[in-house]
């Protein structure tokens, strides 16, 4: 159990809702990704065309569920959700494909979990805006053309190498999703108590944003529960000092880890000497499935410097000891 800091786990409730951008101005951080995309709906409304079809990639948590509905807001259109797992056969995505209205948006999460047979009639609907639907058994069996409404496929997964390279081609709009900075989460921790009209000093905002993992999710998850606690506890205002009581009261640790992120650094670090050490036995010293670690964990601990990825493996850093409460080993001849 990974706790309130589990970025994967989303229940969506009325607050989730409420805290959700809406629209791209209010989409906070992500500065890139957010000038060029401004840029290619702008272009795409300007042609009264589908907006080309967006591969978004990065860690749970970032908010590519979020953009898909920012990008159908902004589009005018109307948006389809499902994930790759859900669509079993061929026939449920061609039900969902053939249902579309002219510049629709179809987001599909997971999509490095589509099935082979499913992915292999997303390709002619993705570039040609058809599907080739084969009817009939053996010799009687022919195969007909469906023209579809041109629509935007929004594929979201968390890291763009999982994906054949046949899919990724298909996609003309590809962003990667970085953590969020303290100060952008700061940001959006201070509008989600403005949508909760909750009263909170900066230094509140800036206590749960420093340990909210560089995620969006987690960093309104853990608003969420201080909020209660300035409620019952203080006079409902969250301020520095009932940020940090409260969080405490959580356990939710200073750095921003969360007990995965200790497991992993304390493996590296006591039962394999610091590193490096591949990724394989890592998985297994943990018990977590390699692509856990690869997608989930490891790329804010190497982001935020506490692990280095070398052609040897992987390598505390002497933050990562600091961190844990340890001396770092010295370097030899120091
Ligand atoms: P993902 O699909 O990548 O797992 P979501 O889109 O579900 O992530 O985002 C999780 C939550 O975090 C959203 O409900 C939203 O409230 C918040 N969020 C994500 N990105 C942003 C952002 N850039 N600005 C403000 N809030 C955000």
């Amino acid at each position: 159990d990974r706790g309130p800091l589990n970025p994967q786990e989303a229940h969506d409730d009325a607050i989730d809702h409420a805290l959700r951008p809406r629209r791209l101005a209010e989409y906070l951080g992500q500065a890139k990704l957010r000038e060029s995309l401004g840029l290619y709906i702008e272009a795409a409304r300007r042609r009264s065309e589908a907006l080309d079809h967006v591969l978004l990639f990065g860690p749970p948590g970032l908010g590519k569920t979020t953009l898909a509905h920012i990008i159908a807001q902004e589009m005018g259109a109307g948006l389809k959700v499902t994930s790759g797992p859900v669509l079993d056969k061929p026939g449920d995505l061609a039900a969902i494909l053939t249902n579309l209205q002219p510049r629709d948006v179809l987001f599909v999460d997971e999509i490095h979990r589509l099935s082979p047979v499913v992915e292999e009639i997303l390709y002619p609907a993705l570039e040609d805006y058809a599907l080739d639907i084969l009817i009939g058994e053996g010799p009687a069996a022919r195969s007909i053309k469906i023209n579809l409404p041109p629509f935007t496929l929004i594929g979201a997964t968390t890291r763009a190498g999982l994906l054949t390279s046949p899919l990724r081609d298909r996609f003309g709009i590809s962003f990667h999703l970085e953590f969020y900075s303290d100060a952008e989460l700061t940001q959006i921790v201070t509008r989600s108590a403005q949508i909760l009209s909750t009263p909170q000093a900066l230094e509140g905002a800036q206590e749960i944003a420093r340990r909210a993992r560089g995620t969006p999710r987690i960093a309104n998850r853990l608003l969420r529960r201080v909020r209660d606690y300035a409620q019952v506890r203080g006079n409902g205002e969250i301020d520095g000092a009932t940020a940090q009581a409260a969080l405490t009261l959580m356990e939710v640790d200073q750095h921003g880890f969360d007990g995965q992120d200790r497991k992993l650094l304390q493996a590296v670090i006591s039962r394999f000497a610091g590193g490096p050490v591949g990724v394989e036995s890592l998985a297994a010293a943990l018990g977590e499935e390699r692509g856990t670690i690869e997608d989930v964990l490891e790329p804010f601990l190497i982001q935020r410097g506490y692990l280095i990825r070398t052609p040897r493996g992987r390598c505390a850093t002497e933050l990562s000891y600091l961190a844990l409460g340890l001396t770092a080993p010295k370097a030899p001849g120091e």
